[in-house]
């Protein structure tokens, strides 16, 4: 139920850091898990060509799980530059963000193709974080729940049932790397609609956990992951700082 669910911190590095950062962030944050053990499950998904790197400064710990930021559509083959979910797999992997607003906007990601690398990662045994959230545009007309319960929607329905085993990330576009969060109410308001979706497909919608993303820091963590249907976050700048991803992670259940 949603009482005994932990919820997730999820970092999301984008294209940042190097290979000496990456080490320090992960030292780093390790080191203070050590310190402060967190309650939440906790994340970090970094670029591809560290995960090798990563891999192995994680090995013999359970407090932080390795992520990917993308994943192919595609299994295997002639695609030059992509990564497939079983090579993400073959480097300890847990998660992968799919369809997140970038590779949306950027890379002209469908929902047709957001869905077939959720199923790619499924397949692998990596739990997707699926990203829906709306444009500003889109919220000023007014089509917010419209936007966020297609997207999700293309992902979730699979021959007619509903997958659970996904974490979900409401990330408003207005809101992510422009400091503007969404208000603890306006986050709750899209994410009760969501979980409301969700648990008209399954009777085990309980067991998703919906993130927040958008400008989450240190200081408006604790308001947003007080919500009764906010599980967690989705963390970009905020999670290149060691000292404000333990400070959300601390805010978390
Ligand atoms: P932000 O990014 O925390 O820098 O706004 C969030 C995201 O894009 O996942």
């Amino acid at each position: 139920s949603e009482m005994s669910k932990k919820q997730l911190i999820a970092g999301n590095w984008k294209m940042n850091a190097s290979l000496a950062g990456s080490e320090a962030l992960v030292r780093g944050v390790l080191e203070g898990l050590a310190a402060a053990p967190a309650v939440c499950d906790v994340a970090m998904c970094v670029p591809a060509p560290y995960l090798a790197a990563v891999q192995g400064w994680l090995s013999g710990q359970t407090a932080v799980q390795a992520g990917a930021q993308d994943v192919s559509q595609h299994a295997s083959g002639a695609y030059t530059g992509e990564v497939s979910a079983d090579m993400l797999r073959d480097f300890g992997v847990r998660y992968a963000i799919v369809g997140h607003s970038e590779r949306r906007q950027y890379h002209g990601e469908t929902d047709e193709v957001v869905a077939a690398k959720a199923q790619r990662a499924l397949a692998a045994g990596i739990t997707p974080i699926v990203c829906v959230g709306e444009t500003l545009a889109e919220r000023e007309a007014g089509h917010t729940e419209e936007v966020v319960r297609r997207q999700l929607a293309a992902v979730v329905h699979v021959n007619g049932h509903c997958i659970t085993e996904i974490v979900v990330a409401y990330e408003p576009v207005w809101a992510i790397g422009t400091g503007k969060t969404a208000s603890p109410e306006q986050a709750q308001q899209v994410h009760a609609v969501l979980r409301a979706q969700l648990a008209a497909a399954s009777v085990h919608a309980d067991r998703i956990p919906l993130l927040y993303g958008g400008s989450m820091n240190a200081s408006n963590a604790a308001s947003l992951l007080a919500q009764p249907d906010i599980d967690g976050g989705l963390i970009g700048g905020a999670s290149l700082k060691v000292p404000d991803f333990l400070a959300i992670v601390a805010a978390a259940r």
